[in-house]
């Protein structure tokens, strides 16, 4: 067996149509998985299958809206018709809202905790027999440095982002004995869609950023294709409930 071969593998990246998901779809499609992208915008999921594809990747895609609970039981379903099973899970997508906290309304709390986490959960719970049937499974949650430090200006995004790693730990305890390993990725300051938004918002955040992490720059989506085929590959068997930073030292910095 080959430690980081996911040929003959299927995996499910939510929000798989573009910055770090799409990079996480391309790592595993270059493995040999076969990938199912899930995202709202269909123009953008269409453009990512067509990368994928152009990698000799089998790939398709799914209009999911990821804080629906049919969106996600169908979206599972999609990926056992299309490709005869599942196997792999990335909990990628993620949404911010960014103000101070006696500033949300309560609708938007949700909004962010819907998004960001309870989809985590409703999409491992939907993924979970389909894991089963095929005798184990990977589940890959993606966190952020918010689910380790507090966010002043992002109250739900690191609630949100905490609870991804106590969720982490908990399927993971979990669902051990049936061979689903379930783990997450905590990015740094990586650039991204999301990020360029939030370059704009806050002035002097870019500099804030350089200065505090060692590696001395912004990460690359691309920085995380190899921590996507080594949580999604044989070469992580035992390893579950870990969070593991991709953030060029960010976390370990004074
Ligand atoms: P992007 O904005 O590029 O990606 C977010 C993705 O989530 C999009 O593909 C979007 O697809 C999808 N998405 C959002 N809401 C939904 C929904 N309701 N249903 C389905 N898909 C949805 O940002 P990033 O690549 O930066 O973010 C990816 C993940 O990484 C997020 O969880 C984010 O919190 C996390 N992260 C990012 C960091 C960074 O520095 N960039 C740092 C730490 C964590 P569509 O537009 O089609 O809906």
């Amino acid at each position: 067996m080959e430690l980081f071969d996911l040929s003959g593998k299927v995996a499910v990246v939510t929000g798989g149509n573009g910055g770090i998901g799409l990079a996480m779809a391309a790592g595993m499609a270059e493995a040999g998985a076969a990938i199912l992208v899930a995202g709202r915008n269909a123009e953008k999921s269409a453009a990512a299958v067509d990368s994928l594809k152009a990698l000799g990747a089998d790939a398709d895609r799914c209009e999911t809206d990821v804080t629906h609970e049919d969106s996600c039981h169908a979206l599972m379903r999609r990926a056992v018709d299309r490709f005869g099973g599942l196997d792999i899970l990335v909990n990628n997508a993620g949404i911010a809202i960014r103000k101070r906290p006696e500033d949300y309304a309560a609708s938007e709390w949700m909004q962010v905790l819907q998004a960001n986490l309870t989809s985590a959960f409703i999409c491992s719970q939907a993924a979970y027999a389909h894991m089963q049937a095929r005798g184990g499974g990977k589940i890959i949650n993606i966190g952020s440095m918010y689910s380790l430090f507090g966010a002043a200006l992002s109250a739900p995004y690191a609630a949100s982002k905490g609870g991804i790693v106590q969720l982490t730990k908990s399927l993971a305890a979990a669902w051990a004995r049936e061979n689903i390993q379930v783990n997450a990725v905590l990015p740094g300051w990586i650039d991204t869609a999301l990020t360029r938004q939030a370059r704009l918002d806050l002035p002097d955040l870019n500099d804030r950023v350089l200065a505090r992490t060692p590696a001395g720059h912004w990460g690359d989506p691309d920085d995380h294709k190899g921590v996507a085929v080594f949580l999604a590959s044989a070469a992580s068997q035992f390893v579950t409930g870990a969070s593991i930073s991709v953030d060029g030292g960010y976390a370990i910095s004074g």
